[in-house]
């Protein structure tokens, strides 16, 4: 590699932990990480947690603040790439200046997909995207007022828990019979129905917003059901869209993400795409997947640094996980949540509890409530696809963790 070095382009999660990487793995040459936001890379998580319950506490940045200068990584901030010429090499920045890459990781990550509907209604109007977004929405929080969620995905789940705990009334929109659908089994999905009505969540399933007004009562959407809902703020989270543009128009393949293959190197080999943004083919013969969950973003980082440096990757993918905080609740999913089958061990509903996912004879996917300490355990099991009979994944009484360990070597 000449002194050009790597530029990595998108200062968030996947951006962040790259650049990380690289000096971690022993790179020793030049590190340029650009942003296009403000602040110093920071998790997006506690957007939608603690840092609208408890902002003054909560500290979101990934690395401590002189860790970019300690590492020698050139982290600058406020600047968006405009173009990428991956002949020439060569990324020009919003303010004109063309630096030269010898290899390139774009770590865009995605914006929220956007409703012009309730968009035109101004004021009182949220997406929950970024710091700035949290920041935004904080004070409208207000104990007694009414929030209107529209999307009953991660983003509506988690601040409908967050607004209740904060004393305010909330109604959540959603197309699909169940909240959460899209990334959880039924049976969880019916569970989360149930907690969030019980704390009160006003639950419009089956509906969308068919019109939305600002009247003398404050904000009004009305719904395909024919009912209306008024409040004072709508928050929507319907999915996100990937930052794929300059890639788009640089020529690199692109297909809802950005193309990679194992190593997250794009259709051209010098460059490299990771997090939301990219849509990785894991195996031969396999549709590529895009993920958009802080553990991907991390992995992917991972591996491109070493692919970058020409160091071997594992040779196996690690199980996809992630969590969701809300009403009390850590739950965390890991394996193929599209499962055939689902075991429960213990009881939803009361106390810690597991759900065990099975297709055919094999554990593919696992979801822990409130009992994390038994997840990677069951992600052992699920990375070896263990065939375990059904009344013993059901037994609480057989340990998960003596389980992963019997397995052959
Ligand atoms: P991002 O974090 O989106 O970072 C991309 C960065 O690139 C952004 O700063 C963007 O502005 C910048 N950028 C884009 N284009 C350019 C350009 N042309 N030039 C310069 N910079 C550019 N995941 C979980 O697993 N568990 C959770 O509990 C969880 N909670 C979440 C809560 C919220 C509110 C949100 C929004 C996400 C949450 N996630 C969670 C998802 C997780 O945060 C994302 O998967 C992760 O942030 C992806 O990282 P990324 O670096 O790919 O993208
Ligand atoms: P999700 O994709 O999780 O959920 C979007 C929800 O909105 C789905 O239920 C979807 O239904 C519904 N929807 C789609 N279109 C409409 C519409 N026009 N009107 C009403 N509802 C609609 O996205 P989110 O916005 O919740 O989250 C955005 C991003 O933030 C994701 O990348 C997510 O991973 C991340 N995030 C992750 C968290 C976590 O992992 N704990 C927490 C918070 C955010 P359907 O599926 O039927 O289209």
């Amino acid at each position: 590699m000449s002194d050009k070095g790597i530029i990595i382009i998108g200062a968030g999660q996947a951006g962040a932990m790259t650049a990380a990487q690289l000096r971690q793995l022993g790179f020793t040459g030049r590190v340029t990480l650009l942003g296009d936001e403000t602040h110093a890379p920071y998790e997006r998580p506690p957007l939608s947690k603690d840092m609208l319950l408890q902002p003054a506490q909560t500290r979101c940045a990934i690395h401590p603040d002189d860790f970019y200068r300690q590492h020698d990584i050139q982290l600058r901030l406020g600047v968006a790439a405009v173009g990428l010429d991956t002949q020439a090499r060569t990324v020009t920045l919003a303010d004109g200046e063309s630096l030269d890459y010898d290899k390139l990781v774009l770590a865009t990550g995605a914006r929220a997909r956007r409703l012009p509907m309730l968009d035109a209604l101004g004021e009182g109007v949220y997406t929950l995207r970024t710091l700035e977004d949290a920041a935004a929405l904080q004070p409208a929080l207000q104990a007694g007022h009414r929030l209107i969620l529209v999307g009953a995905g991660v983003i509506g789940l988690e601040l409908a828990s967050t607004a209740v705990d904060l004393g305010v009334q909330v109604a959540v929109v959603e197309p699909a019979e169940l909240p959460m659908m899209r990334a959880t089994p039924r049976l969880l999905a019916e569970f989360l129905c149930a907690v969030h009505r019980e704390r009160g969540v006003e639950l419009h399933l089956r509906c969308s917003v068919v019109a939305a007004a600002r009247t003398a009562e404050g904000l009004a959407l009305t719904l395909s059901d024919g009912s209306c809902l008024t409040g004072q703020t709508v928050v929507y989270g319907i999915g996100v869209e990937p930052n794929v543009e300059l890639a788009q128009a640089a020529g690199l393949a692109v297909d809802n993400g950005i193309l990679t293959d194992r190593q997250c190197r794009t259709s051209d080999p010098d460059v490299y795409a990771v997090g939301d943004v990219a849509a990785r083919q894991t195996a031969a013969g396999l549709p590529p997947v895009r993920r958009e969950t802080w553990e991907n973003a991390n992995w992917q980082a991972e591996l491109a640094a070493r692919d970058m440096l020409g160091l071997a990757l594992p040779p196996q993918d690690i199980v996809p996980w992630y969590w969701t905080d809300q009403c009390g609740l850590n739950i965390q999913l890991a394996g193929d949540m599209g499962a055939a089958r689902w075991i429960v061990r213990g009881a939803l509903g009361a106390g810690p509890c597991m759900l065990l996912g099975l297709s055919g004879d094999e554990l593919v996917a696992a979801i822990t409530v409130n009992q994390g300490r038994d997840m990677r355990s069951a992600k052992e099991l699920i990375a070896r696809r263990a065939c375990i009979e059904p009344a013993v994944l059901a037994d609480t009484q057989q340990s998960l963790r003596n389980l992963s360990r019997a397995l052959p070597a």
